[in-house]
Parts: structure tokens; C-alpha cells; sequence
């Protein structure tokens, strides 16, 4: 489902953030990404996102090298994958009803459509009930949540999370993560990056550890 073949990813001023990575993500898989602050995993996830480019290498979603789609192609791209951040990015000026629907009403569902699909989402996350709340007047973790319905309400087939757990405490932390797994039984194709590594050595998933732009573990194809 995702497969990086030798990539290198250089910025502008000459460093490189991604030095000949080379792995592949199953459909069905949930896969952590570690390593270090500057270790590369944001860069590694911009280019799945196809917000940058591999400067070497390949890079193949469900089989297309992302090196074929064209700038006109990228919104297209995107569709397919949801995204969870650490910090949520929520409309705090909006309730959580519109908070999860924004990415339905952008590709144009008619308002039934909407409304059914949020309420699922909402469902899944076990915050069916707060659907008419504003986000500040709910928890960290419920915010968080708020944040994976959103990522999942156009029913991506992968599903990236940079630091998601990051502002939360140990036991909400698991909870997000359980969720994840939940989706993830369900067929969605997940990388979650995190650098907790006493939490996500515990799920048993396979780890890949990058360390200055090369991954160290986890890797082999
Ligand atoms: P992580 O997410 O593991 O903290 P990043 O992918 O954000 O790592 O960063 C990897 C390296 O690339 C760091 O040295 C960072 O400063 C650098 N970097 C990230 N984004 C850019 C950019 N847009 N321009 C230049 N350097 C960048
Ligand atoms: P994150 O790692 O969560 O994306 P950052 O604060 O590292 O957050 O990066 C925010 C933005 O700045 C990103 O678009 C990233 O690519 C860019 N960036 C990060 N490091 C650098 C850098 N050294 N030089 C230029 N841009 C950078």
C-alpha cells in the first residue's frame, strides 16, 4: 500500500532529512514511525501527503508512483488518505458537527449525505453525543477524537497521525491508540508517528525507527 524504494528527500539549504529509505506498508498494516526530533518522520509523511517531493527514490501508494501524479492531480491524491495532527487544527469557532463535516462539505456531499457520515464518524469515536459542543469545552482526549472522526469521514484508505498522543497522559494516550487499532481492523492502512516509545513498544506493532534521515529499524523489503 505504501512503499518507499531508496528514497532521499534534500531541502533547499543542502541537508538531507530522508537518506535512502527503503520499506513497504501493507494494506491492513498499522505501523509506528520513531526517532528523534529532526529524525525525519514529519518529511517522510509530507511525502506520502504529497506535500513535498522525494528528491531521489520512489514513492508508491496502492502501486502509483507518486512521481507520475501531477500537480493538478494532488487534491485528488489527498482524498484518499486522512490525517490526524498532535495539535487537532480545529475551527475552535465551530461545533464539533462542523468540525468533522468540513471535509464533506469541501468535496460537495449534498447536506443528508453529510449528516449521515458524521454521525457515523462521530459514533466511531464514541462522541455521538457532543456533536453540538464547541471544542474548548471538551478534554484534550475528546478533542483529539474530534480530530480522528474528521480524519476519517471521507472513509480514507490511509490513515497518517503525526504525534497524535502527543499533549495527552499515559491512560488517554492508549485510548487514542486503541481507536486506531479499531480502525485499523477494519481495513484502513495506518502510519502513526510518535516518539513514545514505552507506548507503542507495548501494541506490538512493527516499528520503524528512523535516526538523521535513515531508517534503522523496521526497514528490510
Ligand atoms: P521529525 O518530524 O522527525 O521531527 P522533520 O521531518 O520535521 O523531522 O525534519 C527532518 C529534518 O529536516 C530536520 O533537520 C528539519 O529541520 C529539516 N526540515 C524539515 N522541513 C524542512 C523544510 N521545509 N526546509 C528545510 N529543512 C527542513
Ligand atoms: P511539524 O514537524 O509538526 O511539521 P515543524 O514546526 O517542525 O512542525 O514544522 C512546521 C513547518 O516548518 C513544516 O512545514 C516544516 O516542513 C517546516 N520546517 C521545519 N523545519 C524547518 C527548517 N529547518 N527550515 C525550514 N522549514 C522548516
Amino acid at each position: 500500500m505504501i512503499t518507499f524504494e531508496r528514497v532521499s528527500k534534500r531541502y533547499e539549504e543542502g541537508h538531507d532529512a530522508l537518506k535512502e529509505v527503503s520499506f513497504q506498508i501493507e494494506r491492513d498494516d498499522l505501523v509506528f514511525l520513531t526517532g528523534h526530533s529532526g529524525a525525519g518522520k514529519s518529511t517522510l509523511m509530507r511525502l506520502i501527503m504529497l506535500m513535498d517531493r522525494a528528491t531521489r527514490g520512489k514513492v508508491l501508494i496502492d502501486g502509483r508512483d507518486l512521481a507520475t501524479v501531477p500537480s493538478r492531480g494532488v487534491p485528488a491524491h489527498r482524498r484518499d488518505i486522512g490525517v490526524v495532527f498532535q495539535n487537532h487544527q480545529l475551527l475552535f469557532d465551530r461545533p464539533v458537527f462542523d468540525n468533522v463535516a468540513l471535509p464533506l462539505v469541501i468535496r460537495g456531499y449534498d447536506y443528508r449525505e453529510v449528516g449521515r457520515r458524521v454521525r457515523a464518524s462521530l459514533d466511531k469515536v464514541g462522541l455521538l453525543s457532543k456533536e453540538r459542543a464547541m471544542p474548548l469545552t471538551l478534554s484534550g482526549g475528546e478533542q483529539q477524537r474530534v480530530g480522528i472522526a474528521r480524519a476519517v469521514v471521507c472513509k480514507p484508505k490511509i490513515l497518517l497521525a503525526d504525534e497524535p498522543t502527543g499533549n495527552l497522559d499515559p491512560d488517554l494516550s492508549a485510548e487514542i491508540m486503541q481507536l486506531f487499532e479499531e480502525f485499523n481492523r477494519v481495513g484502513v492502512t495506518i502510519l502513526i508517528a510518535s516518539h513514545d516509545l514505552a507506548l507503542i513498544s507495548r501494541l506490538r506493532h512493527r516499528i520503524l525507527t528512523l535516526k538523521d534521515g535513515r531508517l534503522v529499524t523496521g526497514g528490510a523489503l
